[in-house]
């Protein structure tokens, strides 16, 4: 049988395009994407001539017996997502517990990822950390879903759009209070890439007035009880430094 392997792509900055990545796209039978207009452009400038095949959200389960039964020939197949990592809020899940079941090799390769790159960024603990990915958008159904992740003893990562992110935090504000950390990762590897960081309230005033616009990961810090272990406070790093040039 062939393998499946899981590529991820740039999420803004082609430099970060693997030379495995380009590797493996360049050596499989074919390569399926989430939207081969768009992987197309990545597959040009890396000088890959590989086939496509589209599978992406609305044909993912009359594509899956397609792609078994060519896994099953021996064939290799590559799956990409537009960005990031496949399966991770972007279709490729599916393919993989098909894979499994069927005995078919399945290798991922690390790389792009906006929620871990921005978890890391964030300066909030990064252990134990959950990734919740989109929240609802029917506001009764949000309100139902943060409270009750945000109750969970630990950071917690969201994806959200521009368009939502400003009634997203108030959202947050509503349920855990004003006071908790927070941070906004906004176009994360890409030029205007930036760090919106602070409280609940101060984080959601900001961007209420400045209507921040690109891609954004939200990282809420845990309950306080379980934030502690980030010793670094403002104070103390002040206290510090003062101390080594004193
Ligand atoms: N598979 C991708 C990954 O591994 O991160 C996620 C795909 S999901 C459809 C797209 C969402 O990821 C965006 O709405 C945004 O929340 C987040 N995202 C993707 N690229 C980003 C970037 N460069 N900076 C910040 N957030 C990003």
């Amino acid at each position: 049988t062939g393998t499946l392997y899981l590529v991820p792509t740039p999420i803004g900055n082609l430099s970060d395009f693997s030379p495995r990545a380009v590797d493996i796209l360049r050596g499989v039978d074919l390569i399926a994407a989430e939207d081969t207009r768009n992987t197309q452009k990545l597959l040009t400038h890396f000088t890959i001539d590989t086939r496509q095949i589209s599978f992406h959200e609305h044909n993912t389960q009359a594509r899956i017996p397609v792609l078994l039964a060519r896994l099953q020939q021996g064939e290799s197949i590559a799956q990409v997502s537009d960005a990031g990592m496949p399966a991770i809020s972007d279709p490729g899940q599916e393919l993989v517990a098909a894979c499994v079941a069927a005995d078919i090799p399945v290798v991922a390769l690390p790389g792009p990822n906006a929620g871990m790159t921005a978890l890391i960024a964030s300066g909030l603990v990064t252990q134990p950390f959950a990734f919740i990915g989109f929240l609802p958008r029917k506001s009764q159904e949000q309100k139902k879903f943060l409270t009750e992740y945000a109750q969970l003893p630990m950071t917690t990562i969201y994806y959200e759009s521009p368009m939502r992110i400003a009634k997203t935090l108030a959202r947050f504000a509503e349920v855990v209070g004003g006071e908790r950390k927070i941070v906004v990762a906004r176009e994360v590897t890409k030029k205007f890439e930036s760090y919106i960081r602070g409280t609940v309230a101060a984080v959601a005033a900001w961007v209420a007035d400045n209507s921040p616009k690109g891609e954004m990961v939200i990282i809420l810090a845990p309950p306080a009880a379980q934030a502690e272990t980030v010793t670094w406070s403002g104070e103390a790093v002040r206290a510090a430094v003062q101390d080594r040039v004193a």
